[in-house]
């Protein structure tokens, strides 16, 4: 539930279409069901659907009292992939538990998709919202939009690797992508082309360790899927 569905402190109110359609077509809920409900950003609990119609859904909400599931300490640095695969990787993204995540240009990423509708705040707030559902989550991943390569790999990543172990994953490196993590990682994730040369090293410059996945390359959203529940 997000801020704006609370008509008071344990009655809820969803108008957004999207979502009513997932709870008929989906949920095949109906008045009377007891749901698992989460306030966003807070704590989920067991709310019941008081009615449901073609415009809005009423839940009453009586405790919120159990906290969503924990995060995995992984900040991902993903090279914008092409927009319907970033819609798909943004849900898989937000169901594996990742809170903080950085868009990044590198040099085979098409400048198009810096301009696609799919980047836009509300587009990527509904994709995530359809990872957080499916996963009971209600903590909103943070997202970043790197637009540069160069002043990102010489600003900004030094600070994103105080404290983090880095792994970038990149086929035929010898080493294999760790399993079970439980060390503060950030993972970078290139785009359908790959990373070059040049990335790979500038990587390796800032502290990151290359990995791969085995021999099968994988595209960018398989890519995302295997490597985030690796570190599980
Ligand atoms: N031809 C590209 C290459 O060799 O780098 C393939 C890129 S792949 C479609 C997109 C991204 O997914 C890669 O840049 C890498 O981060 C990740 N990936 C896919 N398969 C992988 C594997 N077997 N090992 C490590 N990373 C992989």
């Amino acid at each position: 539930l997000e801020p704006a569905d609370w008509i008071d402190a344990s009655h809820a109110r969803v108008c957004d279409p999207r979502r009513l359609t997932h709870l008929r077509e989906v949920h095949r809920a109906a008045p009377g069901d007891s749901l698992t409900v989460g306030a966003l950003d807070g704590a989920i609990g067991r709310g019941e659907l008081l009615t449901l119609t073609a415009s809005e859904a009423l839940f009453h909400v009586p405790a919120l009292d159990r906290e969503p599931p924990a995060p995995l300490p992984v900040h991902l640095l993903l090279a914008l992939p092409r927009p319907r695969m970033l819609a798909r990787s943004l849900e898989h993204i937000a169901a594996l538990g990742v809170k903080q995540l950085t868009l990044l240009h590198t040099r085979r990423v098409e400048k198009s998709y810096w301009q696609s509708p799919e980047l836009r705040p509300d587009k990527i707030h509904q994709h995530l919202m359809l990872g957080l559902e499916q996963a009971r989550d209600t903590r909103l991943p943070e997202v970043t939009l790197e637009t540069r390569f160069k002043p990102f790999v010489e600003d900004r990543l030094p600070a994103l690797l105080a404290g983090r172990r880095g792994l970038i994953a990149h086929p035929g490196m010898p080493q294999a992508c760790p399993r079970g993590i439980d060390e503060p990682t950030l993972l970078a994730i290139g785009p359908e082309g790959g990373f070059v040369d040049y990335e790979v090293t500038r990587f390796e410059e800032a502290g990151c360790e290359g990995v791969h996945l085995g021999e099968r390359i994988l595209r960018v959203e398989t890519a995302v899927t295997a490597l985030l529940a690796r570190l599980f």
